[in-house]
């Protein structure tokens, strides 16, 4: 009988079990909502990107519906060959006025936009200096690039000052943070970033991923939010978080956008979104600028939510956004937790190693716009129970 060259994964996932950080996937029943099923237990739901409820929005749907009547459900190609259609192109424009920006190209998701990115307007003689906690899509685009990467500790605006000050005059340098980091909440430390870029002669690059349809104007991003138009060459978006669908974009000059149609590679080699992902994303723009009572919520019920953690007594770290982390230190203490509270119907994910260091286990708990002060009181008195069983409080 032939041997499994795969056995050695069995290992690892032993491994993981025994570190308690193995996880089966919870499975959503319906529509990813406020108070929603999943595991067929319903639960408030703590979980999830879907910020302004707009995943189910009507308005979404029904654009959605229509473009597949219309257009059909695949888009046939690449955007560079045959797949490139009207509603691409209308998206592109409508993000492009919403950022203040000359251009935008959309990716096939957030994580395709960082690495798409990265990888092209970098080579192997530059350098990419880059927070600690960027995400895996910044990361992995460095990597494509074989730039040298240069990590400073997170948000340490003069430890980023000092590598951008040792790099030898000639080769290209990128500096690069989030804009919203995902897994603490804390927001980057764009305008002095600008500033030490601006001396150094670096291109300033932030992933807003958390931030679209966070803040700023309308929802339009960190960069808006300090202040800082006009100062950040690159900024990345995503479409699949507060805009409830599907992908990511790139929000530039009009030279870095035609460059990146010729040479970013996941928009030559795969293919672009179906019609009702555009219309989709269309449709939420036009509900972004003109139902604000979307964002007025999700913070309302952020600061609820947050102030009644930290009256509590968990320790909530340093979040300045709806991300908010309980930390709790051993991985198999936060999985514990989370377990517990999901059988008493709040589903708050608890994170551990590698997303989050080893002793920063965490569970990370998000609000919506859309949920009521019953769903959060209620959570809230879950946690109290459950945080006293296991002695976090
Ligand atoms: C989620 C996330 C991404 C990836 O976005 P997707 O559209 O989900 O692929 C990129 N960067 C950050 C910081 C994120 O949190």
């Amino acid at each position: 009988m032939r041997v499994d060259p795969l056995a050695y994964l069995s290992d690892e996932l032993e491994n993981l079990k025994q570190q308690g950080l193995y996880r089966k996937l919870r499975i959503l029943d319906g529509e990813p909502l406020a108070h929603a099923s999943f595991d067929h237990r319903s639960v408030v739901n703590l979980s999830s990107n879907n910020y302004l409820g707009l995943a189910t929005h009507p308005k979404l749907k029904q654009a959605a519906l229509d473009a597949v009547e219309k257009f059909g459900v695949g888009s046939g190609a690449v955007r560079t060959i045959a797949g490139t259609m009207e509603m691409h192109m209308e998206l592109e424009r409508r993000l492009a006025a919403f950022k203040h920006v000359e251009s935008v190209v959309v990716f096939q998701s957030g994580f395709a936009a960082n690495a798409g990115t990265v990888s092209s307007v970098l080579g192997k003689d530059d350098f990419i200096v880059s927070d600690a906690l960027n995400h895996a899509s910044i990361i992995d685009g460095a990597r494509l690039s074989r730039a040298t990467i240069k990590v400073f500790p997170h948000k340490d605006v003069a430890a980023a000052r000092q590598i951008l000050r040792d790099i030898p005059a000639g080769p290209k340098k990128l500096l690069i943070t989030d804009g919203v980091f995902s897994m603490d909440g804390d927001l980057g430390p764009v305008p002095d970033l600008c500033r030490i870029a601006e001396e150094y002669g670096a291109i300033m690059m932030v992933d807003d991923a958390h931030a679209s349809g966070v803040f700023g104007k309308h929802g339009s991003g960190t960069v808006d939010h300090f202040g800082c138009h006009g100062r950040v060459d690159i900024q990345v978006g995503t479409l699949s978080k507060a805009i409830g669908v599907l992908g990511g974009y790139v929000a530039g000059s009009r030279a870095l956008i035609d460059f990146l149609y010729h040479r970013a590679r996941p928009f030559l080699f795969s293919t672009s979104h179906p019609p009702a992902v555009t219309a989709a994303c269309i449709a939420a723009l036009d509900v972004l600028e003109s139902e604000p009572e979307h964002i007025e919520r999700l913070w309302a019920n952020t600061r609820f939510l947050k102030d009644g953690l930290r009256a509590l007594g968990f320790n909530t770290g340093h979040s300045e956004s709806p991300i908010t982390p309980v930390i709790v230190g051993e991985a198999s203490r936060a999985m514990a937790m989370s377990d517990k509270l999901f059988a008493k119907g709040v589903f708050a994910q608890g994170i551990g190693f590698p997303t989050v260091a080893r002793d920063q286990a965490r569970l990370r708990v998000m609000p919506m716009a859309t949920h009521t002060r019953e769903d959060l009181q209620y959570a809230l008195d879950m946690f109290e129970q459950v945080g006293k069983e296991v002695g976090v409080i």
